[in-house]
């Protein structure tokens, strides 16, 4: 009974194409969620996928109907050796963003997996089946190894709503608490920092997106018989913005910046290779918060990115001054932003500055999840990962982009590490999506580790120390 077998299982499956067959399975099925969402499909892969190998693995699965209007059922499955032993709780999604079939380059499609430049290509091979496709297959095989026994409880939440930004997930998360209870939670989404290094990331930015507009009058007005005695709501607009953020991509409004990097967050940062040759794509040095590194200016801060800018007909210029202007904004922010009163903060903030005729109104947010890099799971989950790849893998504090994380961090009350098996180029949400053999055969690795030293005494060490 050693982490040897487990090992030697997951590598066998992924050389005899044991894995891959499995992932073309998943990617079979057009799981598409959001507007015309056909829910048979998606519910499918509930059915022929998920529950049967969940069962195989001695798994209890139940469906739970879903508080949201509209919303797809929860799958929660549970396989509980002890109630007094430690639990994890993982969670997966099962649906994708839409095939796009007609832009996948020649060959390639969304719903048949193909293997090309020593990468998988599909639909929901990086986001997310391919993600919890490993670590199902690393938990088969360490509980083969361990005799049919982990010495733990799992417990898998999976939804069908994650790419139409997870409706009644938070809502099921308080109604379960107690079906829900873990003392970690683990589970894998979202990128690595690069391809080649192994990541932890431990919570997510959280987003406010709002909507500055300027409407002044009903109609265009001549520019030759009005300009210079008429407002223009367009060039208010543009100057607005330029207070809120200025031309070197810096925020300007204090209230809306954290008022710094914690140390053991700005410790786990230095050790991030966030660079162009890493990202493929040359990092801009002149633009964002001075004095902060690229990692830092990443994921250690905020920023304001003006999504759209409207005036007048781009289309077709005419002479004349619009009679209104708008834009939506968005603020990425970290954990310790005052995110629920960005309106009131933006509304002072352009009073003071002089533009009382722009308006501010919130269209939507979600909250930063951050757990301390110098937590004792972070700690116990760098060891379990470098006890199989030989080094301790990259912390990131939070991911730049989002996953749901609120929901397991502020709702249940957990411990969050994420263990991505993905990287930056995948091309996630747009034709092209892929997933680097490499990336799954030191994932599945990885994955067999962590579940392996779930089972070992240090772990329950960790728990009992956190419960406390
Ligand atoms: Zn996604």
């Amino acid at each position: 009974m050693t982490m040897q077998q487990a090992l030697a299982q997951v590598r066998r499956e992924f050389d005899e194409g044991v894995f891959a067959q499995t992932l073309a399975r998943r990617v079979a099925v057009r799981s598409v969620s959001g507007p015309n969402a056909d829910e048979a499909v998606l519910q499918s892969y509930y059915t022929d996928i998920l529950e049967p190998e969940l069962a195989q693995l001695g798994f209890t699965c139940r469906r739970i109907e879903n508080p949201a209007p509209g919303g797809s059922p929860f799958l929660l499955a549970e396989r509980i050796e002890s109630p007094d032993a430690l639990t994890v709780l993982t969670y997966g999604h099962g649906d994708v963003v839409p095939g796009y079939d007609d832009q996948w380059d020649a060959g390639l499609g969304p719903w048949e997996m193909v293997l090309r430049d020593d990468a998988w290509y599909g639909r929901g091979v990086a986001d997310n089946k391919g993600q919890h496709g490993v670590n199902l297959s690393a938990l088969r095989a360490v509980l083969n190894a361990r005799g049919g026994k982990l010495g733990y409880n799992v417990k898998a939440l999976f939804e069908l709503g994650e790419e139409r930004s997870s409706p009644g997930l938070r809502a099921v998360c308080a109604e379960q608490r107690e079906a829900l209870s873990a003392d970690l939670f683990l589970a894998s989404d979202g990128p690595r920092v690069s391809a080649a290094q192994p990541t932890l990331f431990l919570g997510s930015r959280g987003g406010v997106v709002f909507e500055l507009s300027c409407r002044l009058r009903e109609g265009a007005l001549h520019s030759g018989n009005w300009g210079g005695i008429m407002k223009n709501p367009a060039v208010i607009l543009a100057n607005a913005i330029g207070t809120l953020v200025d031309g070197r991509g810096r925020v300007q409004v204090k209230g809306l910046l954290p008022e710094g990097i914690p140390a053991s967050v700005r410790e786990a940062l230095g050790a991030l290779q966030v660079d162009s040759e890493r990202l493929g794509r040359k990092i801009d040095m002149d633009w964002g918060e001075p004095g902060l590194s690229p990692a830092e200016r990443l994921l250690g801060w905020n920023t304001i990115e003006v999504l759209t800018l409207a005036a007048g007909n781009p289309a077709k210029p005419v002479n004349a001054i619009p009679p209104e202007a708008s834009a939506y904004l968005q603020l990425r922010f970290v954990v310790g932003t005052d995110w629920q009163n960005v309106e009131t903060l933006v509304r002072q903030h352009l009073d003071a500055a002089g533009y009382p005729e722009v308006m501010v109104r919130v269209v939507r947010g979600s909250p930063a999840t951050r757990l301390d890099p110098a937590h004792p799971w972070v700690r116990w989950a760098k060891d379990a990962i470098a006890a199989v790849t030989g080094e301790a893998p990259a912390v990131n504090p939070n991911l730049g982009g989002t996953v749901p994380n609120d929901a397991f961090s502020d709702i249940l009350g957990l411990p969050t590490v994420w263990v991505p098996h993905s990287y930056p180029g995948c091309k996630q949400h747009a034709a092209n999506e892929h997933l680097p053999r490499s990336i799954v055969r030191q994932g599945l690795d990885m994955m067999v580790s962590v579940f392996w030293h779930l089972g070992e005494p240090e772990a329950q060490a960790v728990a009992k120390a956190a419960r406390r």
